[in-house]
């Protein structure tokens, strides 16, 4: 046992932090946590679950649509959305999780400290007007959104605020071509807000395969979201009755009572106190760590959004875990980031796992790919436009699956299966081997049989 206050002192209950916090104690340390917001962090609170809230709320406009021709009289008329009725039971939801972050780590043994902690040495820090000391720190303090300055930025919102609004947009304007851009457009024109999405670039989503990039811009059009693409907004102006007023790179401009930037998020780092200690940023203002998670300041450890790994939650999930098994249960876990799956919950949502079609050309010799573009079932009857696309990427001279890619329904549901399959190393045929279920979407994964290139 060292003589510090603690062994472990965490600054930030969010996933990651809540994780090696609990984890830590579980396995014999003395831990704190300090939290001076909400338990849970970016994910509870203001990310992936109330997100996930509305992208439900958001897809009951198109099943309304579609039970008409399965015999149910949903008249557009008829049906009324309740923002307040949202927003009131998704709070309550969050306020449940924070309840049970608080408790997990109160059983688990954690001491919490609920304010500000700033480091003040390699082993100590100020929190709530006391100093306390710890062996190690473990910095988890995650992301904020990010805006950039322009004349009028003071009057946009970033995601943060969406989850509070106490009116549901007319008019809205969404800015980013990222994953929160994407899923916030269809959440707003899901639920009725008349939604334009503006992006500088000319591919949304360019990070993920470019199949994938062009079937998800054909399906928001379909769906009526007002698409600019290759603009951004120069300045915005607001009126004496409260509209925005967005003037365009393109010279055009638009009205809204809303605009949401969802333009990335960076490191929280404000007076945190990383000034007092020897932690090296990288160029995108990351931390550096090595594979223990350690900066370059021995005592102090960092993970979760604000080291240079994908920004989500079930990464700092795994890092907090290979953090505690490496600092408190006698192992050295390593991470492993290959064949991370991950999902868009767009409308209809993007999954993927592996390689884009690009990278797998730079990385093998020869690639084989199969692509499949179709109408589920449901639309048959549904009438609804909306069309499930898949794709493989196989390496010619070992068959395995290098990468899987889905524009559907339910495809953040089905991803994880085949992430399994791809992690286990599965070639095309084993995946032909594989008897399908039938009648399902996903069965197409196995049928696949025609290379497309
Ligand atoms: P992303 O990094 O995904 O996208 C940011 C977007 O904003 C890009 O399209 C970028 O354009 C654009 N952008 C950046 N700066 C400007 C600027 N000055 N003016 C105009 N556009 C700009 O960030 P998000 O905010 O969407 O999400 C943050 C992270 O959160 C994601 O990367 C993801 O890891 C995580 N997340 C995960 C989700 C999930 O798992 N479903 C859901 C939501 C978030 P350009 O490409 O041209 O630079």
């Amino acid at each position: 046992m060292s003589n510090y206050d603690f062994d472990l002192f965490v600054i930030g209950a969010g996933s990651g932090g809540v994780r090696a916090a609990r984890m830590s104690a579980g396995l014999g340390a003395r831990v704190a946590i300090a939290e001076d917001r909400y338990f849970g962090g970016t994910c509870v609170n203001v990310g992936c679950v109330p997100k996930k809230l509305f992208v439900y709320a958001s897809e009951f406009s198109g099943d309304f649509n579609d039970a008409a021709g399965f015999g149910w009289k949903a008249k557009e008329e008829q049906r009324e959305f309740e923002w307040s009725v949202l927003k009131q039971n998704k709070d309550t939801e969050i306020e449940r999780l924070n309840g049970i972050y608080d408790s997990l780590l109160g059983n688990a043994g954690c001491e919490i400290f609920n304010g500000r902690a700033t480091i003040a040495d390699a082993h100590t820090i100020n929190i709530n007007g006391k100093q306390v000391t710890a062996e190690k720190i473990l910095v988890t303090v995650g992301g904020w959104p990010f805006v950039p300055k322009f004349e009028g930025s003071e009057h946009v919102i970033t995601s943060n605020e969406t989850f509070h609004l106490d009116y549901l947009p007319k008019k809205v304007i969404v800015v980013g071509g990222g994953y929160i851009a994407v899923e916030f457009a269809g959440i707003y024109n899901g639920l009725g807000s008349d939604t334009t999405l503006i992006y500088r670039g000319d591919t949304l989503l360019k990070r993920f395969d470019h199949d994938v990039s062009a079937v998800i811009t054909s399906e928001l059009e379909k769906k009526g979201i007002n698409l600019q693409l290759e603009t951004n907004i120069k300045k915005v102006e607001k009126k004496a009755d409260g509209t925005l007023i967005a003037s365009l790179t393109n010279g055009e401009s638009l009205e809204a009572d809303t605009i949401l930037y969802a333009t990335g998020r960076k490191p929280l780092f404000e007076g945190l106190g990383l000034d007092k200690v020897n932690v090296e940023l990288l160029d995108n203002g990351k931390i550096k760590v090595n594979k223990q998670f350690q900066t370059t300041e021995p005592s102090v450890y960092a993970l979760g959004d604000i080291i240079d790994t994908e920004e989500l939650t079930p990464v700092a999930l795994e890092e907090g875990m290979a953090f505690a098994y490496t600092q408190y249960g006698g192992e050295n876990r390593v991470m492993d980031y290959d064949h991370l799956a991950t999902a868009v919950f767009c409308q209809p949502n993007i999954a993927t796992v592996g390689l884009t079609e690009k990278e797998a050309r730079e990385q093998y010799k020869d690639v084989v790919i199969y692509k499949s573009t179709f109408s589920p079932m449901r639309n048959r009857l549904s009438g609804n436009s909306e069309k499930t696309f898949m794709k493989l990427i196989v390496d010619k001279a070992s068959d395995k699956v290098l990468g899987i890619h889905m524009v559907g329904g339910d495809s953040g549901e089905i991803i994880q299966g085949l992430a399994v399959a791809l992690k286990a190393g599965a070639t095309k045929a084993v995946f032909d081997a594989t008897i399908g279920v039938h009648p399902t979407a996903a069965e197409e994964f196995v049928t696949m049989r025609t290379p497309a290139g």
